[in-house]
């Protein structure tokens, strides 16, 4: 496909799932508990085929997926999201042994996936993580996977004919801001197994089930709400079983992660800004005020009109940007931070726009745009915020310019 217009198939399929999302997953959404996992919603999810499509299809479709569920239930759209986030590690970087355990589960929805990042003194800079993963003394065992000198860019630890020290680690500390914990089955945690002040050299991806010992987690109240939690770490033990990629990679783990899912980001929003647009229209050519609808006050026809250009923009510069993650063309982390910097903040201006235009009856609890109005703030801050999105952008231009 061209980066600029949907063939019909994928046009057919976006439609499909804003259909699915009204008949199947809308009134699932309603019956969940805020800010808790929503597990029946996930396993409907699951049986619709459309967390399957998370690792069989591209950033393309991720971003179809996440517009369209969008534009009817932001549940539905975030319980989506954050299986592939959590599980993506897996999907890319994981063993076999991994893969076979967990992605089946996560596909069927039957097993709640989190990705664990942030902390309480590394946010925007994650590469100042300070979870620390001790490692105990090696000891050889039979069956010991290596995970030294393997092929260059190699992802995967492969089985050694010649077992050797199998690792072992006990993670300390804490993290927070972690959507879907404490209720997740399982972790996708960075960790520092390099010294102090190694910064992104020194990070290791672990896949830590909820049940190891030691580990425990704490419930947050958001603004809008959303299952998110602290997680705390005694002494919790993982070993090289565990590790995604390889010691000392975790950041690469990290950092493709969120080159996929950054556009996908700016497709939530685009289909939040959608709704909002689509309710405006609909209020704006009804109600009546100084002798006729609201829509023949030109101030308020190009309002409008601005909202659509906006929605339309943003849309573009997804579509293009997870276009080129597909394609492998250059320039990924560039497009990416635009297009997830554009998307989030026009939705919120189309968002803030179409509650003016609504008047009062937008800000009574309940009503779709006070539920936008609070759902479309966090992603300007979360995967980056969008002064984060600006310093890779230039960080990427002043790359090719002095190349
Ligand atoms: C709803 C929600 C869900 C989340 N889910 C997850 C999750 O599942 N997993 C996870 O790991 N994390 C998650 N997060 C955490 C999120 O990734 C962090 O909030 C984000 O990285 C920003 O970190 P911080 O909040 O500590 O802000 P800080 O890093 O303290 O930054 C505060 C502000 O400082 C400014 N700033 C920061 N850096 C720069 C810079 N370089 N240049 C200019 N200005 C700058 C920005 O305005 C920024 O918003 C979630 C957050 C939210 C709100």
């Amino acid at each position: 496909m061209g980066n600029f217009s949907l063939d019909p198939g994928q046009r057919a399929r976006r439609a499909e799932v804003r259909d699915l999302a009204r008949r199947h997953l809308a009134p699932l959404a309603e019956k969940g508990e805020p800010g808790r996992v929503n597990r029946p919603l996930v396993a409907e999810l699951g049986r619709l085929g459309l967390l399957d499509r998370l690792f069989t299809s591209g950033a393309l479709d991720l971003c179809l997926m996440r517009e369209s569920l969008a534009q009817v239930s932001t549940e539905a759209e975030t319980a989506l999201a954050l299986q592939g986030l959590g599980a993506h590690p897996v999907h890319a970087h994981g063993t076999e042994v991994q893969r076979t355990r967990w992605l089946p589960e996560v596909r069927a929805g039957r097993a709640v996936a989190a990705f664990a990042l942030s902390e309480p003194g590394a946010g925007s800079d994650a590469a100042a993580l300070a979870l620390q993963a001790t490692e105990e003394a090696p000891r050889e065992g039979p069956g010991a996977v290596s995970i030294s000198g393997s092929a260059a860019g190699r992802d995967r630890p492969r089985r050694d004919p010649h077992p050797t020290a199998r690792r072992k680690w006990l993670l300390n500390g804490e993290k927070t801001w972690i959507s879907n914990a404490p209720e997740a089955d399982f972790y996708t945690v960075f960790a520092r197994t390099g010294d102090p002040g190694t910064r992104a050299g020194g990070v290791t991806a672990f896949l830590v089930p909820a049940d190891r010992p030691g580990l425990t987690g704490t419930p947050l109240d958001m603004l809008s709400p959303h299952p998110i939690g602290t997680l705390a770490f005694d002494d919790v033990p993982v070993t090289t079983d565990d590790v995604l990629g390889e010691p000392g990679a975790g950041f690469r783990v990290a950092m493709n992660t969120l080159n996929l899912f950054r556009p996908s980001v700016g497709a939530f929003a685009v289909g939040m800004a959608q709704a909002a647009l689509d309710a405006t229209l609909a209020h704006t050519a009804r109600r009546e005020a100084f002798g006729g609808p609201l829509k023949d006050l030109q101030t308020v026809a190009h309002q409008v009109a601005d909202m659509a250009l906006r929605v339309e923009s943003a849309r573009l510069m997804v579509y293009a940007a997870a276009s080129a993650y597909d394609e492998g063309a250059d320039g990924v982390p560039r497009r990416a931070a635009m297009a997830k910097l554009l998307a989030t903040e026009t939705a919120q201006h189309v968002v803030d726009t179409a509650v003016q235009l609504h008047g009062a009856r937008a800000l009574r609890r309940g009503h779709l745009l006070e539920h936008l109005y609070r759902e479309v703030r966090a992603p300007r801050i979360y995967e980056g915020a969008s002064e984060v999105q600006r310093a890779i952008i230039a960080r990427e231009l002043y790359k090719e310019e002095t190349r």
